[in-house]
């Protein structure tokens, strides 16, 4: 599987990616909403897109639809419930059902609910484990729950699919919100080395060349992951009195999601 991803340099910090099987040379890109620079890509590879895969229903996720699909008769892909508010869907997915891409490449879909109620992930089994994570799981933070989704099913979400899944799966998020994200984990958890370290090593990154972090690394990092964590816990009895000494995971989860909104 060869994994392209894709800056868009736009004011919401888009990432765009083509997945392509090295021996056909076909590709499936998803979220294309720079369509020059996903088409600009796949030109310069020599690679076809066949299929464009929307993780959810969002405009900054299927903007760039109707012209990737106009310069390459690609067929479009997303949650079987988005037909509605995705326009010109071709095929509707479930979880459990597989996105194959030329000969090699098949990615898992996982029912991801939570930023919006038809939002998928998916799971690159074949070589090394990744996951397009879309906008339901970021670099050390979780997506948000304003547009169409509910922190209750995104804390599911996050505890019986994404905290399962393998250390060295790749992470492919929707979006660089890296830096923002490492400084709301370190607000919660000032003692956090890890994240401080790589607040340090990222801030100057180019997000055209940014770094690809795994589920291993988030677990140290991304706060949405450390819910049992003492400091995060101690942190927010400050500024939630009324916490019990050990809250449940879901609770600490809901609590960090509200503080983020606002952060
Ligand atoms: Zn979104
Ligand atoms: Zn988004």
């Amino acid at each position: 599987m060869i994994v392209e991803q894709i800056w868009t340099g736009n004011a919401y910090r888009n990432f765009n990616y083509l997945v392509a099987c090295p021996e056909t040379g076909e590709a499936l890109a998803i979220d294309p909403l720079d369509h020059e620079k996903c088409l600009h890509a796949a030109a310069e590879n020599g690679w076809t897109i066949t299929q464009v895969l929307n993780t959810h229903e969002h405009g900054d996720h299927i903007g760039g639809n109707s012209k990737v699909i106009a310069a390459t008769g690609a067929r479009l892909l997303a949650h079987q419930n988005a037909s509605n508010s995705i326009p010109d869907m071709d095929v509707g997915l479930f979880a459990g059902d597989v996105v194959k891409v030329g000969k090699t490449v098949e990615l898992l879909v996982l029912d991801t609910p939570g930023h919006t109620m038809s939002h998928i992930c998916l799971l690159a089994q074949t070589d090394e484990p990744g996951l397009f994570s879309g906008d339901t799981l970021f670099n050390a933070g979780a997506g948000n729950c304003h547009n169409g989704g509910h922190p209750i099913e995104l804390y599911e979400t996050f505890a019986s699919q994404l905290s399962k899944l393998a250390d060295n799966t790749k992470i492919y998020p929707g979006h660089d919100y890296i830096t923002n994200n490492l400084e709301f984990t370190l607000a919660r958890e000032a003692d956090n080395s890890r994240a401080k370290s790589l607040l340090a090593e990222i801030k100057d990154q180019d997000p055209a060349a940014a770094l690809v972090s795994t589920i291993g690394l988030e677990r140290e990092i991304n706060t949405f992951f450390r819910l049992q964590n003492p400091t995060v816990i101690a942190t927010l009895k400050a500024e939630f009195p009324d916490m019990p000494d050990d809250p449940v995971p879901q609770m600490v989860f809901l609590k960090l999601r509200e503080l983020r909104n606002t952060w």
